[in-house]
């Protein structure tokens, strides 16, 4: 007798997923297929920064997608170009590349740093980046990416990516020598739990790549795009830098990323840079129905009280249970557990129809909707209050 295969048996296994099939989204609301309903603060990691299937987004799907899906990236095409335009326009920076997830535009950036390397700093092609930082899971980002449960994955790595502690100056100081390119960073560290760079910080990398003729890439996937309360993270400090990537929110759900560089930095040769989905039709009409929702008049000013309510929320629960506080900016908030709770919370808010996100065992990540609204925000911290209470 042969046993009944579980459905999800011909799914590669490559994380521990609960038993749920999700069927339904709206808004900050996902549905399965029993019927139930769950209040999502993880938007798919940040991605679906309107809410499931916006009306911005589907409309720019079926209309475009009646016209133009895709017709090569060696062609132009109409969204490409008006998106290109529109993030050059935002950003300050020149010149656009798009790619098809947040790993392949980091991939693009360390190649861009590494060309610009070679024609400009006699074939220096290390790039420093931090411990913690993540940069995605091809095999060039896991190497630039600092998770210390990567270190003898998949060896061996690319190698010329020196890791300095985040928030060290003098330590990137000390890793620079005569091979170095460039410095890339998170200005929020997303995955090693919600840790800011700073503002000083990153001011002081900005003059000292400067200074020292080195390129500053940004990694934008996930604090950028409105996430933080700016258009970009490194608004903040008033910095810009020389080449930044996004990814997550600028599909609003679809599969979208870009890399941005300065125009004297923007230095590929025909032939390094390329992909047969890239700058798509069909994807980029959704990346400019998604910044046009951002860059609405009093958008970013609403994700900015959408944050500070939930800080708050976040603050007071913290207090009265005694855990160890908040950090992040705008809608990318984390609430330190103070203990390895963080798995057994997520496990009984997603029983209770809360979903939430633990990128380390103390630590909860919040990334709702952009949209999320107050009384969403307020039922969260109730539900998760009621959560905290019960695992004790
Ligand atoms: N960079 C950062 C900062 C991220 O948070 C992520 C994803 O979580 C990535 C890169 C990788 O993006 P993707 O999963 O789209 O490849």
């Amino acid at each position: 007798m042969t046993m009944p295969q579980s459905p999800f048996a011909a799914l590669m296994d490559i994380t521990p997923r609960p038993p749920v099939v999700f069927a339904d989204g709206r808004g900050s609301w996902l549905y399965d297929t029993t019927g139930k309903r769950y209040l999502d603060l993880v938007q798919g990691w940040a991605v679906t920064c309107l809410g499931h299937s916006p009306a911005p987004v589907l409309k720019a799907l079926t209309d475009q997608a009646a016209r133009l899906i895709n017709c090569s990236p060696a062609f132009y095409n109409e969204p490409a170009v008006r998106l290109a335009q529109a993030l050059t326009r935002v950003s300050g920076l020149d010149q656009v590349f798009f790619a098809n997830s947040g790993a392949e535009a980091n991939e693009g950036a360390i190649k861009l740093a590494r060309r610009w390397g070679e024609t400009h700093r006699g074939g220096a092609y290390e790039i420093i980046t931090t411990v913690n930082g993540f940069h995605g899971r091809t095999l060039a980002t896991m190497s630039a990416s600092g998770k210390e449960a990567w270190k003898t994955l998949f060896e061996p790595k690319v190698p010329g990516f020196p890791k300095v502690p985040l928030g060290d100056l003098a330590a990137v100081e000390a890793a620079i020598t005569d091979s170095t390119v460039a410095v890339m960073l998170e200005p929020i560290q997303g995955e090693a739990g919600v840790i800011p760079a700073g503002d000083a910080y990153l001011r002081g990398l900005r003059e000292l790549t400067e200074k020292r003729g080195l390129l500053l890439i940004l990694d934008e996937i996930q604090t950028g795009m409105g996430r933080t309360g700016t258009m970009f993270g490194f608004e903040h400090a008033g910095i810009r830098p020389d080449i930044m990537t996004l990814g997550k929110g600028i599909g609003g759900g679809v599969p979208l990323a870009a890399l941005l560089a300065r125009r004297e930095v923007s230095c590929f040769q025909h032939g390094d840079q390329g992909g047969t989905f890239n700058g798509n039709a069909l994807m980029c009409a959704v990346g400019s129905a998604v910044l046009a929702e951002i860059a609405a008049p009093g958008f970013l000013e609403r994700v900015q009280a959408a944050g500070a309510r939930l800080w708050a929320g976040l603050e007071a629960l913290s207090r009265r249970h005694g855990l160890g506080g908040v950090r992040g900016q705008g809608l990318l908030l984390a609430l330190d557990l103070g203990r390895p709770v963080g798995p057994q919370v997520v496990e009984t808010a997603m029983a209770e129809g809360l979903l939430l996100n633990a990128p380390r065992p103390d630590t909860l990540r919040f990334m709702p909707a952009l949209t999320i609204t107050d009384a969403e925000i307020d039922q969260a911290l109730a539900m998760l209050d009621a959560v905290v209470a019960k695992i004790g």
